[in-house]
Formats: structure tokens, sequence, C-alpha cells
């Protein structure tokens, strides 16, 4: 008898568990012959359905796609080349299995990536994905757990990539499948803390990189397993499966630590021949050394390191990276905010001075080129609220707006206060001049009335024409009275008039009689 919750209910978990084990075990009855209905559209259907693929076609050059990755990636220019080639070998590959031609000395060219955060590990691969048109799928190793019930399934990221290909398995079976973090499922007998479900998921994972296939359906989708199971009793394909055969599989990580064991390792092989090996350890870029033994030493099953070949190192990014990234990258954030200042009709200009001061300021971040988007974020985040809403059309984002963006922002928009005010008031006057036209009236404001409207207008988001068309409609008639009664053909406008513009023309006209008088 299983153990169950104390109520003797099983708990949804425990249902959806043991449900799950179910379905993996049943024996689904085998498809009743000739019941596949007549006219059934399966192309809409997915991830069963078979859909039609284009066949696979892959004709780049290394140096192609290493062109391809210059115009998106500054520096790593190593890892740029080392990916091409890997790129190249494993698609030509592919292209000759699904053509039937027969491959048997081929390995796969999965690829360990290493090196610091946010200096263009994933966005390297999927630029190379996207040249080549294939799915991509990118995760985390520290989602997934050894079973599947607690984290994720290792299985889960496969299927992913079927939704990526939209449906379309035949795609998904070549696309690329990207682990980060895959440091973290070391399991070094010395390092604390160690995951001790590290070594279950790397088994988990060497079982997708050699080949497998993977049920489209997972087995914790209890709903989407009845579901498949009524298909098939329906007549319909039993579920299918993905071959991870062909997907690459690229995994990557900081791997802090690593280069000491390379370091120690160096060191003591080759005692006795002191000097070549020192000049070896004591290198900086000591990684261009590392073995596969030291993955072993920190913490890799030996197996699942042995099935990624292909291991390349990118190197953290200097400040004067960060800049390029700014200033020259294809897919540099600098154009994603000129979109999107753009879709509000305002125009900025990046100086170089500027850009250089937001790498500086991302280097300090340590975070690579993530950093700039940190501080593009922080420096830019109130002109993307505040500028749709004011009439600024154009701004310039200088170095001192990098170190001071609250001050430039207040700066800018009392500028465009100024010269919106200044525009206004000639607005006023030249209603005053129209005036005169229509009705041979000569009408002027003071100072301090055109200054009044222009405040209204504004305060009330009305155009200042509009604002003294309804102000004083009823002038026309009153001044007119004025001018027969006294002979006066000038008026000018005070602040009170703008205030309350009735009381002001009565009393005028009062005021005309008793002259007239
Ligand atoms: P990681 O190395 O951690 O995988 P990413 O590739 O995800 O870092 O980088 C995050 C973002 O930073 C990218 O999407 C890209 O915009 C930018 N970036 C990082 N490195 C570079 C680089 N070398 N050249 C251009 N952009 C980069």
């Amino acid at each position: 008898m299983h153990k169950v919750s104390a109520s003797n209910q099983p708990t949804p978990e425990e249902f959806q568990r043991r449900l799950s084990d179910l379905m993996r075990h049943l024996q689904v009855p085998p498809p009743a012959t000739g019941a596949t209905q007549p006219g059934f559209d399966r192309s809409a259907e997915s991830p069963e359905a078979d859909v039609a693929t284009a066949a696979f076609t892959f004709a780049r050059k290394p140096r192609d796609v290493k062109a391809h990755l210059d115009r998106f990636v500054i520096q790593q220019d190593e890892a740029k080349k080392v990916l091409s080639v890997a790129l190249c070998d494993h698609y030509h590959a592919v292209q000759a299995a699904l053509a039937g031609r027969a491959t048997p000395n081929y390995t796969k060219q999965n690829i360990i990536l290493l090196g610091p955060t946010g200096v263009g590990k994933t966005y390297l691969v999927r630029s190379m994905a996207d040249l080549i048109g294939v799915p991509f799928v990118k995760a985390d190793a520290t989602k997934f757990s050894e079973t599947g019930y607690v984290g994720g399934d290792v299985e889960d990221i496969v299927r992913e990539l079927v939704r990526r290909a939209d449906g379309d398995i035949a795609r998904a079976q070549h696309g690329i499948i990207y682990i980060d973090e895959i440091d973290k499922l070391a399991s070094a007998p010395n390092s604390s803390g160690r995951d001790v479900s590290g070594r279950g998921v790397q088994t988990n994972l060497l079982k997708l990189m050699e080949e497998t296939e993977v049920p489209a359906r997972s087995p914790q989708d209890v709903a989407g397993q009845i579901q498949a199971m009524m298909e098939t009793q329906r007549g319909k394909k039993g579920p299918a499966t993905i071959n991870t055969k062909h997907i690459l599989f690229v995994v990557s990580g900081a791997f802090d630590g690593l280069d000491k064991l390379v370091r120690k390792r160096l060191r003591e092989a080759t005692i006795g021949f002191a000097a070549k090996a020192n000049a070896a350890a004591d290198a900086e870029r000591v990684l261009d050394y590392m073995e596969t033994r030291d993955f072993i030493d920190f913490g890799f099953e030996p197996e699942f390191i042995g099935r990624l070949p292909v291991r390349v190192v990118c190197q953290p990014l200097a400040v004067d990276d960060l800049f390029h990234i700014l200033k020259t990258s294809e897919g540099s954030i600098i154009r994603q905010y000129e979109q999107d200042f753009a879709a509000y009709g305002i125009e900025v200009l990046f100086r170089d001075e500027a850009l250089r001061r937001i790498a500086e300021r991302a280097g300090e971040e340590k975070t690579g080129a993530r950093g700039l988007m940190t501080v593009c974020e922080r420096v830019l985040r109130d002109f993307k609220f505040e500028l749709p809403s004011t009439g600024v059309k154009r701004f310039v984002v200088a170095r001192e707006l990098v170190d001071q963006p609250g001050a430039a922002l207040r700066q800018l928009l009392a500028e465009h206060d100024r010269e919106g005010r200044a525009v206004m008031r000639q607005l006023v006057q030249e209603f005053g001049e129209r005036y005169a036209k229509e009705h041979g009236l000569i009408l002027r404001f003071t100072d301090a009335a055109a200054d009044a409207l222009v405040g209204e207008a504004l305060e009330k988001q009305l155009s200042v024409r509009d604002l003294c068309g309804t102000k004083f409609k009823d002038y026309q008639f009153g001044l007119k009275l004025i001018s027969t009664n006294t002979g006066q053909k000038e008026f000018t406008l005070p602040a009170e008039a703008v205030a309350a513009p009735d009381k002001v023309l009565s009393e005028w006209v009062v005021a005309s009689y008793r002259k007239e008088n």
C-alpha cells in the first residue's frame, strides 16, 4: 500500500505522479484499421502532425559564418573561428545524413563555451542559428532535476525546440540547444554545496547529446497523454518522437576555478622542465591549455565531457570593446533606443563621448555587455517616460547627460518650455493682428496678458489660438460699441481681461457711455 497524505487522499502532486507513472507503462491499443477520417486536415496540428518540411540545405563556409558573426559580435575572434568551423562541419554532416549519405566516422561537434557572463556566448550561438535558419532554444542547467519531478526534465528542452520550430519536428531535429550554467552540474568532491543531482542531470543530458527519442508529449503532461491516447484509439497516428541525433548541443558556463586546475596540472606535469612549464602555467590565457582531464577534475563525468569535443573560450570585454559594441554592433542597444524614441517621432543623437562614458560605467558593473543595458536603462528611463508626452522632437545624449540624467532632462524640458512659450506669445500677438484685419479694430495684449493666455493654454492643453478665439468671441460687439461711443480704435488687453473677459468688457462699455456724456 502506498503511503498517501494524512486524510488518505492523494495530494494533487501524488495524483499527478501516479497518473504519469501509469501513462508511462500503459499499453496503448493499436489503432483500429481504416479508422482514419477522410479529408482530415492534419497540417494545422502539432506536434503530432506530419509537417512537410523543405529539404534542409547547407552551403556555408566558415569564413562566411564568421563574417556574419562579425556584424553583431565584437571581439571573441578565436571563438568565432572555432564556432564557425564546428557549425559548418555539423550541418554538412546533417545534410549528408538527411540526403541518405552515410557518415560513419562523424563525431557530433557539440560545443562547450567558457567565459564570464555577458561576453557574447549566447549571442554568438543565437546569431549562428539565425543565419542558417534553424530553431534555437536556451535553458539553464540549474533548472533541471535528475528525476524531472522537482525541476524541469531535460527532455522538456527538446520539446521546447519543437515549439520554437512551430511544431515542425523535422526542423527541430536539427536545431540548436544551448544550456547555460553547465559548470553548476559539476560535483567535484572538494566543492562544498555540491549539487547531488548534478551527476544525474549530466547522465540525462548525455543521452540527449548521443541519440535518443524524446516523446513529443511530456509524460508529465497528463492531459496531453490522455488526449494522445484518445487520438490513437480514434485511429490517428501515435504520438511522435523527436530524435536528438542531429541536434547540436552547446553548453556554457563561467567555470570559475578551472584556470587554477589547469595551472596546477601544468606545473605538476612538467617538474624538471621548469622553464617551459612555467611559461604555459603563468600564461594569462591559461585556459588555452585546458584538457579533458581538467574538466574531470572540475567534477564532470568523463563520458559527458567526452561528448563535447569543441571547446571555446570567450574573453572578458574591456571598456573599449563595450564602446565598440554600442557604436558598431548591428545589434547595439543604441539602435533599439533610437527606434523606441522614433516611435514617438523623437530623434536622438548619441555622441561618441557619451557612448564611451556609458561603456566606462558598464565596465564597473562587471557583467560584460549586460552592464550596457543596465546603464542605458538607468540613464534614459525618465527620458523615455517624459519625452513622449512633451513636444520635444530631438535631443542629444552628451557625456553630461550620462552622468547627470535628471539634471539634463530638467534642462531639456525647461529649454523646450521656453521655446514653446515664446512661440505661443507670438501666436497671441498674431491673434491681435488678424483681429484688426477682420474687425477693423486693433487688439493688443500686455506682456502679462500674453503670459496668462500661454499659461492657461498649456495648463488646459489647448491651442493658444483656439483659446483666444473662445475667450474674446464676444469682444467685437462690445469694442465696436465703445468705438462708436468714443472713437477709440486701439485696445490693449490687460491680464484681468484674460481672467474675466466679460467683466472687463462690460466695465469698458459702461465707461464708454460715461465718456460719451
Ligand atoms: P553570455 O556570454 O552570458 O551568454 P550574452 O551573449 O547573452 O552573454 O550577452 C548579453 C547581451 O550582451 C547580448 O544579447 C548582446 O546584446 C550583448 N553582447 C554581449 N557580448 C557581446 C559582444 N561581444 N558583442 C556584441 N554584443 C555583445
